[in-house]
């Protein structure tokens, strides 16, 4: 756990208890603060009682010798509308901040590497964790998803911290220089949040502030947000390295005819990553190139990261591999909450039972028209299935499914036989409307699709 003597005896409040939030608390008092805590849920109040914090309401409390507010970072504190507690703390001119800032403030030796973007944060935060694992680094992996940043162990000047940090995140931090920082891309999603795409851009910009010479900035250049991105840190004073999961960028890391190409002094071929099976498609490449040049940053050497990507295990519900039914692959890309990371997914594969639907985000499904030619067949599941059947038209035969066990059990049908096609949930939508999370929605999916793998084996041997 880490401990932030800076907040000994000081008053510290804290909105949303949810598990980074239950995490905040627990590194607050072991610090010694006093903390006043509140959640909307009660059972998430209860559990932090229990840890001995002061549940509060914080619109009534007094904020003059309050030293920070710790606000989740799924609260807003400006777009679309400031939470009234975030407008009751910058009135007292108390600072908003979020548990990533604390860890900085706690361990300020440690090495940091900050990975950003729309898409691709978790994969590529796992495999940097998975390659230094691999090169035998004292490491913590967490932040946006996976364990809370305040559950870790401190670490020092030898150890690095690795961290997937969302814009929510970002915009809530100052105190953290990352000696690696990246910055994947950039498509439209969370606008509401940073009052659009400008405000959205800003707060992941952040993630170079303080970066000088002998850090590294690693940008990604396969959209025009993020190529501009690039250009701009051409005048910073870290070291820049582009990266491509289409092509190889001079000077920089990227992939050509499915190989991994190091051009950052000469031109090095690294690996063919066609054949590993838990980074299909261009974007996973270019998180792999993502991966490669973080870690060579970092001090590790080339053949092992190599070596480490090829045994790369995948993260769950990202093109998930789930089940093969008589040549037929199911894979669970749950986490495909936007356009952009479907786009992917329905560009990686040839002939597609495509399972999309849920809430609506906002943009429209453009972005996804380039692929429909790769489409079989769509089954639409959620709020969004009417719109969605009402955009695809007559350009690819639908079904209205409703729930995902029908569009499961109708896809499966259709898809029978039909060996070397893909049955592909990549929702293009949130989860919301009928499931808790991603998770729980690509865990149902995952169910559904190995109880018919193991049916249709039973039925194969009897
Ligand atoms: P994040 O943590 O940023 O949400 P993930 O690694 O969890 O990213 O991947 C989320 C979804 O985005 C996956 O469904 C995947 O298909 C897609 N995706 C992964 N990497 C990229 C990338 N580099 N560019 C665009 N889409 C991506």
């Amino acid at each position: 756990m880490i401990v932030v003597p800076s907040l000994k005896d000081r008053k510290v409040a804290v909105m949303g208890l949810g598990i980074a939030g239950l995490a905040t608390v627990r590194s607050l008092l072991e610090s010694g603060a006093r903390v006043m805590a509140w959640d909307d849920n009660a059972d998430s109040r209860d559990a932090v009682e229990k840890e001995g914090a002061e549940i509060a309401d914080l619109l009534a409390i007094d904020w003059q010798d309050v030293a920070c507010l710790v606000l989740s970072p799924g609260i807003p504190h400006t777009f679309p509308k400031p939470h009234p507690v975030a407008d009751a703390a910058r009135a007292a001119d108390v600072e908003i901040i979020c548990d990533v800032e604390l860890l900085g403030r706690a361990q300020p030796d440690a090495t940091y590497i900050g990975i950003t973007g729309t898409n691709g944060k978790s994969t590529t935060t796992a495999l940097v964790g998975h390659i230094l694992e691999a090169a035998g680094k004292d490491i913590e992996v967490g932040g946006n998803l996976g364990p809370p940043v305040l559950g870790m162990r401190p670490l020092d000047k030898d150890g690095i911290y690795v961290l997937e940090l969302s814009s929510y995140q970002l915009e809530r931090m100052s105190s953290i220089r990352f000696d690696v920082a990246a910055f994947l891309n950039i498509s439209a999603d969370h606008l509401d949040r940073h009052g659009g795409l400008k405000g959205y851009i800003e707060a992941k910009q952040n993630i170079f502030k303080g970066q000088g010479a002998g850090d590294t900035a690693v940008v990604g250049i396969d959209d025009a947000d993020a190529r501009k991105e690039a250009d701009a840190r051409e005048k910073g004073d870290a070291r820049l390295v582009r990266v491509s999961g289409e092509s190889v960028p001079e000077g920089g890391v990227g992939v050509e005819d499915g190989c991994l190409i190091d051009a950052t002094g000469g031109r090095a071929e690294i690996l063919d990553l066609s054949d590993i099976r838990t980074l299909p498609g261009s974007h996973n490449h270019q998180n792999a190139a993502s991966a490669y040049a973080i870690c060579r940053a970092a001090g590790v050497d080339a053949d092992t990261v190599a070596a480490a990507i090829r045994t790369f295990p995948g993260l769950p519900h990202r093109q998930e591999l789930v089940a093969t039914i008589d040549g037929v692959s199911w894979v669970n890309d749950s986490k495909a909450t936007n356009t952009d990371a479907t786009a992917r997914a329905l560009s990686s594969y040839e002939r597609i039972f495509w399972i999309a639907g849920g809430l609506a985000k906002e943009g429209g499904y453009a972005a996804l028209e380039p692929w429909l030619g790769n489409v079989a067949h769509a089954f639409l599941i959620g709020e969004a299935a009417e719109p969605m059947a009402n955009w695809l038209g007559t350009r690819v035969p639908s079904e209205l499914s409703g729930q995902l066990g029908t569009a499961v059990t109708h896809a499966h049908s259709k898809s029978q036989g039909d060996a070397g096609a893909v049955v592909l949930l990549s929702p293009a939508c949130a989860s919301f409307d009928q499931f808790k999370n991603f998770g729980e929605r690509g865990d149902t999916f995952r169910k559904l699709a190995r109880d018919l793998a193991a049916a249709h084996e039973e039925r194969a041997a009897s």
